[in-house]
């Protein structure tokens, strides 16, 4: 398939060279067009996961790669269990923190590995660059770690993650490197995005984003909401579901309108943010209000410039006498939650017996808030809820750690700290 600039749709990329140079020349970022769409919806969401998501990654980029190679790489990379729940009558988890950092971020990173590993042996960069709010630098740093050739390094807002989010990638050492940035997550991702468009520095450092705003990240997305799609079908009636998205940066929101694109029945997608909330604010009143970022709970989603919001604008274009916003505003649900009430979605969670981490709760808070009666709705669980625990702790729910996170704990953090600034970053980085 065809990638093109969300700025100057004249400018065109393979999935290979977006993946290797995730920041279009007119700093735009690769958008897939057209969106292939599937017509035999029931034969695919009657497969089992893996056979699925292979049908689906054949389906966008066979053009490019042959279909073992496909599969080997989907097999690899997505390894682990993607489970549907039930957390009460109606209202599911898609719990995606059963790979090895316990978020997410696991399935686009392994893929990505995967495919440089596997697909482009040749065109394989030295370092990846990762900006992190918290679970894409671990995600990263998982999948890379181990594999020589290349090295990994993590910039990360210091003090704004949590003590386990860390140690997952700052005490591995190795070919990892950490950096505690002094600054907010959206100052590490603009190092990362000036890094990207500066040519002469990005052939000295031979670097890959693992961030969002690589379009391989996105696309490992994709086959996940198919699978939650799948499991409820039988709950919903004649209606498709309502899905919940915790967002930060907005790649996981836009990799379900992706999906949606492709011909998955989902009847609308719900924005659930803290209050880090421009976009909710936005779709509220129709202006954009830019405010320096808040710590809250659910860090992993304290962005105030979510670089993916570019990508989802791309996908409502202003139709008749419709603006944009009208088209945003049919297509999803949004809100905001505080602290307070992200623990209340906590406590009511734990009440029906399930425990979930800050970012799915924000997703089912704001999810309950807005799903219609006889209406089922699924919500993301973006992270263990073990990856908390202090937290979870200290509000009075119990949650066990799983044997391999407990290990992470007991080494020492190994991080460097810089200023907000890429002169910093290339010294330490001896450049
Ligand atoms: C990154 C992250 C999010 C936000 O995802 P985006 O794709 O950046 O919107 C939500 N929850 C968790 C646990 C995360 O790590």
């Amino acid at each position: 398939m065809r990638f093109v600039s969300t700025r100057d749709g004249g400018l065109r990329s393979s999935f290979s060279d977006a993946l290797l140079h995730p920041a279009a020349p007119d700093g735009g970022l690769w958008f897939p067009e057209p969106i292939a769409c599937f017509r035999d919806l029931s034969r695919l969401l009657d497969m089992p996961f893996l056979e699925r998501a292979v049908e689906i990654l054949v389906r966008l980029l066979g053009d490019e790669f042959r279909r073992e190679d496909l599969a080997a790489v989907t097999e690899t990379a997505f390894d682990f269990p993607v489970p549907v729940v039930e957390v009460r009558d109606r209202i599911f988890a898609l719990e995606l923190f059963h790979g090895p950092s316990f978020a997410f971020k696991d399935f686009g990173a392994r893929f990505l590995a995967s495919v440089l590993e596997r697909l482009l042996p040749d065109a394989r960069p030295r370092t990846i660059l990762t900006a992190t709010s918290g679970d894409t630098g671990a995600a990263a740093a998982l999948a890379f770690g181990q594999r020589p050739g290349f090295q990994v390094v993590v910039l990360y807002p210091k003090g704004r993650v949590s003590p386990l989010q860390e140690h997952q990638f700052a005490a591995l050492g190795g070919n990892v490197r950490a950096f505690a940035v002094e600054g907010s997550f959206d100052d590490c991702h603009a190092m990362v995005r000036t890094c990207l468009a500066d040519a002469g520095l990005a052939r000295q450092l031979n670097f890959v984003s693992a961030n969002s705003l690589n379009v391989a990240r996105l696309i490992a997305q994709v086959p996940y909401y198919f699978e939650a799609v799948a499991r409820v079908r039988d709950t919903c009636f004649r209606d498709a579901p309502v899905i919940a998205v915790p967002c930060g940066n907005f790649g996981d929101l836009f990799a379900g309108l992706w999906a949606q694109r492709m011909g998955l029945p989902v009847k609308a997608f719900v924005v659930a943010t803290n209050l880090n909330s421009a976009v909710p604010g936005f779709l509220e009143t129709g202006t954009w209000r830019a405010r320096p970022s808040v710590p809250t709970l659910s860090n992993a989603m304290d962005v105030t410039e979510p670089s993916n919001w570019e990508r989802v604008l791309r996908l409502f274009p202003a139709e008749g006498d419709g603006t944009t916003l009208a088209a945003m505003r049919r297509a999803l649900r949004w809100g905001a939650l505080t602290d307070e009430e992200t623990k209340k979605a906590l406590w009511e969670l734990n009440g029906a017996g399930y425990r979930a981490d800050p970012h799915g709760a924000v997703a089912f808070g704001v999810l309950q808030e807005r799903l219609g009666l006889n209406e089922t709705g699924i919500f993301l669980a973006t992270a263990h809820p073990a990856k908390f625990k202090p937290m979870l702790d200290e509000m009075g729910i119990d949650v066990a750690t799983p044997p391999n996170l407990a290990q992470v704990l007991a080494r020492p953090i190994r991080a460097e700290s810089i200023p907000a600034n890429l002169g910093a970053l290339m010294q330490a980085l001896g450049l």
